[in-house]
């Protein structure tokens, strides 16, 4: 059996790149996303979503479609080493390259330009493709105390130092800066610490290294700047 399965709204993200993306929903509180809906998609179809806290967001890994998929993946969170089967993952390389995030809800416009739903605690790329979005029913789906694999915890967050200037840049954005990089994105096996990463957020390239549990953050520069 196979399905045509059409997006109904874009997400528009500070994360235009997958390296520094956090690796789950929620981890990264300050990333705040737009889903911007398809013109048939009115303000009725969001009538009373208002109303939750949060929702849950299904779509399609479209930048791992090429990718294709496999029966056994390495989660980051098992330091690379280990295989799980997909279905045990939350692995993009799955077989239909469907995502499922449950993102804290913020507000929802609808104006002249379409509907959009303003979210934070985003793990999205930059122009994933949204195919359904569920309201969060807590009573229902809240289940602190089960099991959870090999992902019972947390994992660890790094400290971070800056050094060099931050002047200029947001709260806002240096906040959405810290908590991305303290998720440590390197893969899984890499443990290098003369190595320099570059990371595109916002709009803005961030270089940063890790040594130990900490990150320095040494260079920061729009986009395209020399
Ligand atoms: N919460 C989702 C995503 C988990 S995987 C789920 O459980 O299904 C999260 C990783 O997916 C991110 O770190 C990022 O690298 C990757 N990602 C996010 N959006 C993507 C997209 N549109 N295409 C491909 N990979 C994407």
């Amino acid at each position: 059996m196979s399905y045509t399965i059409e997006a109904i709204a874009t997400v528009r993200s500070p994360y235009t790149q997958k390296f520094g993306i956090p690796r789950q929903s929620h981890l990264v509180p300050a990333a705040r996303c737009r889903i911007e809906f398809a013109p048939q998609f009115g303000a009725d179809s969001v009538r009373g979503l208002e109303g939750f806290g949060y929702i849950w967001v299904q779509f399609v890994f479209h930048d791992a479609l090429a990718e294709g998929w496999a029966q056994m993946v390495r989660p980051p969170r098992l330091g690379g080493k280990r295989k799980m089967g997909v279905f045990a993952t939350r692995s993009p390389h799955r077989p239909n390259h469907l995502g499922l995030s449950l993102l804290k809800l913020e507000g929802i416009e609808c104006g002249s330009s379409g509907v959009k739903i303003r979210c934070s605690g985003a793990d999205l790329l930059d122009g994933t493709p949204v195919i359904d979005i569920k309201p969060y029913i807590p009573f229902v789906e809240a289940r602190p105390d089960a099991a959870a694999g090999f992902a019972a915890e947390s994992p660890p967050l790094l400290d971070i130092v800056w050094q060099t200037k931050a002047d200029g840049l947001s709260d806002g954005l240096k906040t959405l800066i810290e908590q991305s990089v303290a998720q440590d994105p390197r893969p899984a096996y890499q443990d290098i610490a003369e190595r320099i990463y570059v990371m595109e957020i916002a709009g803005w390239e961030v270089k940063f290294r890790i040594e130990g549990q900490t990150a320095a953050i040494i260079q920061i520069k729009p986009i395209g700047a020399i």
